[in-house]
């Protein structure tokens, strides 16, 4: 099951009929698709927004398994997309997660999940812009997980129980306010300027995947391959972040959990390569859709 927020009202999201035998490619995206107003077909049970959803998500998940497309009735593009969810009470990210990206960044590997916040006043639509705020914007695609049921000390085993779904994520980086301090970097402010955190567009079910601990990830600036990985190199995979996330906080629906980057950000090249107003990246995470954004400069 695949879900979208747009206008402010979750959707579900299915490949347009005709469209159903075209899906394919790494990142396996439909190239048309139709929305299901959740609030409207359920005569408001659920909904209107995602977060409503996921407050009710064992009961939404029943009641979804019984739609068909008969109430299908809108058409659905990226660039009309919410943030999956808009106004999380926690979103938890982890650095240092893929090998190659520890060592492109000169750190040793952690020994339990490196875990930093994004306060959630960055979060944005996956398709717009992206300000410079600094001169050293750095772009970090990653695969990130709602929760749709809470709960504290979870096991590594039984985590992907308690995740809604699947999105896509980007987590910008200001390099300069990130390593302000030299000793102590500050993960969680120089990675929460407005529109630091674009997520979506789609919100998919880890059983639309084949095997959700193997999902594509790549990201791309001005047509440029940077990153491509895949989840399967995470060094602490999705269940194990989610224990030991768990493990400290109570885990509540509509959290969200950034799972990393994997090389290839701008940080990692002699010199950085850093984004200015112009450039446009592109990131993708396999079944949730492509991320867009265009650089600008900040507003005065
Ligand atoms: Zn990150």
């Amino acid at each position: 099951m695949r879900i979208a927020s747009i206008g402010g009202r979750a959707q579900l999201v299915r490949p347009a009929a005709a469209s159903d035998e075209s899906i394919g490619g790494r990142f396996d995206l439909a190239p048309a698709w139709v929305t299901t107003d959740i609030a409207a077909a359920s005569e408001l049970r659920f909904g209107p927004t995602t977060e409503s959803l996921l407050a009710q998500w064992d009961e939404f998940r029943r009641w979804a398994e019984s739609i068909d497309d008969s109430h299908a009735t809108g058409s659905y593009s990226p660039e009309a997309t919410d943030p999956v969810v808009s106004n999380p009470g926690q979103v938890f990210a982890v650095g240092l997660n893929y090998r190659a990206h520890a060592a492109e960044a000169g750190a040793p590997l952690p020994e339990v999940p490196l875990v930093f916040t994004k306060f959630p006043s960055c979060i944005a639509p996956a398709v717009g812009t992206v300000a410079a705020y600094t001169s050293a914007v750095d772009w970090e695609v990653e695969v990130a997980v709602v929760i749709g049921r809470g709960g504290f000390r979870i096991p590594a085993a039984t985590a992907w129980d308690h995740v809604a779904g699947v999105t896509g994520a980007q987590d910008y980086s200001a390099r300069d306010t990130q390593f302000a301090t030299k000793t102590n970097p500050q993960f969680s402010l120089g990675k929460s300027y407005p529109g630091f955190l674009p997520l979506g567009p789609q919100l998919v079910t880890a059983d639309e995947y084949a095997d959700p601990d193997a999902i594509d990830l790549e990201c791309t600036v001005n047509g440029v391959v940077r990153q491509s990985s895949n989840t399967s190199d995470l060094v602490f995979s999705v269940g194990e972040c989610i224990e030991y996330i768990s493990g400290i906080c109570s885990l509540r629906p509509g959290d969200v959990i950034l799972t990393g980057t994997p090389a290839g950000v701008g940080m990692g090249f002699k010199p950085p390569i850093y984004l200015a107003p112009g450039d446009e990246v592109v990131s993708r995470v396999e079944l949730a859709g492509e991320l867009r954004q265009t650089c600008v400069a900040p507003p005065a």
